[in-house]
């Protein structure tokens, strides 16, 4: 399996610089990369110095909507022409959205075709937020915040160009947004690409707690309570202390899935079922379910279950009446 990566983020956020960075890293020249533009000034294309051979541009809409077809056919012409010697084989797929691309659907493109979904698997999502910009394109474009929220790392770009209580509030921002996230800060797109490309898996799913994560930090957002007050992104984090059934569960994410596929933004867990010895990992971006897969060691001493979810337009109490009457009341 060949992993893919998704890089999003806002107009401006910086990605063309972080991919010009990357793609000159010794390691990086066997990578196939895809950068999707549109609707925007067009010239990201030739901005990429690029040295990697497999590089192709996917200009006549957006692959989030309106050509996600092409997106399939793009990525299974890669394989044949590798299968055929006629491009050098590539270890991994960086696919570049525009900026008001929206992941969930990319992710689902991915998954969701016979062909691509053996070929290859999803490794991150990854979205920029730029520091002097951030706050700003988070409180006005819904698309911005849904990036963030369906990302499992965020790259705050630009720091050089922030005051240091600028990129404190945009990390209490985007935390509040999406607390499972991993975040980093970079300058000029400088980062290893190791860390870009790592397994995220686990790690923050560790800290979350019953109720919202860490409120008493954010001092400075509650000083900014306007920021978010008319935000619908919310998220709800579950800590269960019993096994979870798991035919309850299954019918519960079927009906929310089902009634509320587009309030669903993303969701991450590491549950003891009923029916396992050991916890699964559950995930999902916007819709698509990746498939569950068992953790041979809990990643947490007090061996308890826990649960997030991202999204929007639900209130949050519903969101945890609703799981408490149907996953854990018996
Ligand atoms: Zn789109």
């Amino acid at each position: 399996m060949v992993p893919a990566t998704i890089i999003t983020g806002f107009l401006g956020s910086g990605k063309t610089t972080l991919i010009n960075q990357l793609i000159k890293k010794p390691k990086m020249d066997k990578i196939a990369l895809i950068i999707n533009e549109f609707g925007e000034i067009g010239l990201d294309n030739l901005l990429i110095e690029s040295s990697i051979e497999n590089t192709l541009v996917l200009e006549n809409g957006c692959i989030c909507c309106s050509i996600r077809g092409d997106l399939v056919d793009t990525i299974i012409n890669l394989f044949a022409k590798a299968e055929n010697n006629e491009i050098p084989y590539f270890n991994r797929i960086v696919i570049e959205t525009t900026g008001l691309a929206i992941p969930g659907p990319i992710v689902a493109t991915i998954t969701d075709d016979i062909v691509v979904s053996k070929k290859c698997e999803l490794n991150n999502v990854i979205t920029l937020v730029d520091a002097p910009q951030g706050i700003r394109q988070i409180k006005q474009h819904k698309e911005a915040k849904v990036q963030i929220s369906q990302s499992n790392l965020c790259i705050i770009t630009k720091c050089d160009l922030a005051s240091e209580s600028e990129i404190k509030l945009l990390e209490e921002t985007l935390d509040e947004i999406n607390p499972i996230s991993n975040y980093k800060h970079i300058k000029n797109g400088e980062i290893d690409p190791d860390y870009l490309f790592q397994n995220l898996q686990l790690d923050r799913l560790i800290e979350i707690d019953e109720h919202h994560h860490s409120h008493h930090k954010h001092h400075h957002l509650d000083q900014d309570r306007s920021l978010l007050e008319h935000d619908n992104v919310r998220s709800c984090s579950f800590l269960i202390n019993e096994d979870v059934d798991e035919s309850r569960l299954r019918s519960w994410l079927a009906m929310l899935y089902s009634l509320r596929p587009f309030s669903m933004l993303r969701l991450k867990g590491i549950i003891k079922l009923n029916t396992f010895e050991m916890p699964i990992l559950l995930q999902a971006v916007g819709t698509t379910f990746y498939d569950p897969t068992l953790i041979e060691k809990w990643p947490s001493e007090d061996k308890l279950s826990r649960l997030i979810i991202i999204f929007k337009d639900i209130s949050e109490k519903s969101m945890r009446d609703s799981f408490s009457k149907y996953v854990l009341e018996q």
